[in-house]
């Protein structure tokens, strides 16, 4: 396995603890997905003045609960204090907005700018912090991401952060209005914020 360490965990977990626990709670390919959002999280923080190793480990835990089962999501929305307008959607965006609550309570993560990054890295938001944008942006350009236009938004979001954010929000939106996918209010109001050109 690829040897991985974070010189800090923000949780009484250690390193290799954290590691364990990410790797039982998906399949190898969203595993070897993690580690290049970490990876590319780190580089964009590198290139953005942000702590690189506190961006590679939110990188590395952004999908924790990507796999986690609906009906496990379904009874914290309804027992957690959560916006019960979220049962009208689906995994694609609990795994980010209720999943930090898994990373809270399993990897016992509290650092409130990593779990931030966490629920906002599927949807974005109108306030985005640098680490927000970095996961956010991390996530869509990583290396084993595929589809046309990738190559387009690493070069944009490699030149700059904010633009990325911009590139990604536009990308996803055509694909849910393409597809008639239900939109998230969050991710509409994260696209006025940055991807329009005025
Ligand atoms: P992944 O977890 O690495 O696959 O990536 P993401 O967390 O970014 O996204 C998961 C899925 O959520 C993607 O298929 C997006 O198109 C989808 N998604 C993003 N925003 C919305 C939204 O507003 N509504 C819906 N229905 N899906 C969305
Ligand atoms: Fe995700
Ligand atoms: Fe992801």
């Amino acid at each position: 396995m690829t040897e991985i360490n974070f010189a800090k965990t923000y949780s009484p977990l250690t390193s290799a603890e954290i590691v364990a626990q990410e790797k039982s709670n998906m399949d190898e390919k969203r595993f070897k997905h993690c580690i290049g959002v970490s990876e590319t999280s780190r580089k964009l923080a590198e290139l953005n003045d942000y702590d690189p190793d506190k961006a590679a480990l939110a990188g590395f835990i952004h999908d924790y609960a990507k796999q986690v089962p609906p009906e496990r999501f379904i009874k914290v929305i309804k027992e957690q204090h959560f916006d019960q307008d979220l049962l009208n959607y689906n995994r694609a965006i609990w795994h980010g907005i209720v999943g930090a609550y898994f990373i809270e309570k399993e990897l016992k993560i509290t650092d409130p700018e990593i779990l931030t990054a966490i629920r906002r890295h599927t949807t974005a938001d109108v306030e985005m912090s640098t680490l927000d944008k970095i996961v956010f942006v991390a996530d869509f350009i990583e290396p084993g991401r595929d589809f046309p236009g990738v190559e387009e938004a690493r070069k944009v979001a490699f030149a700059n952060l904010d633009d990325g954010v911009g590139f990604e929000l536009a990308h996803t939106l055509d694909f849910l209005i393409t597809n008639r996918k239900k939109i998230y209010p969050k991710t509409f109001a994260a696209y006025n914020k940055w991807a329009v050109k005025d």
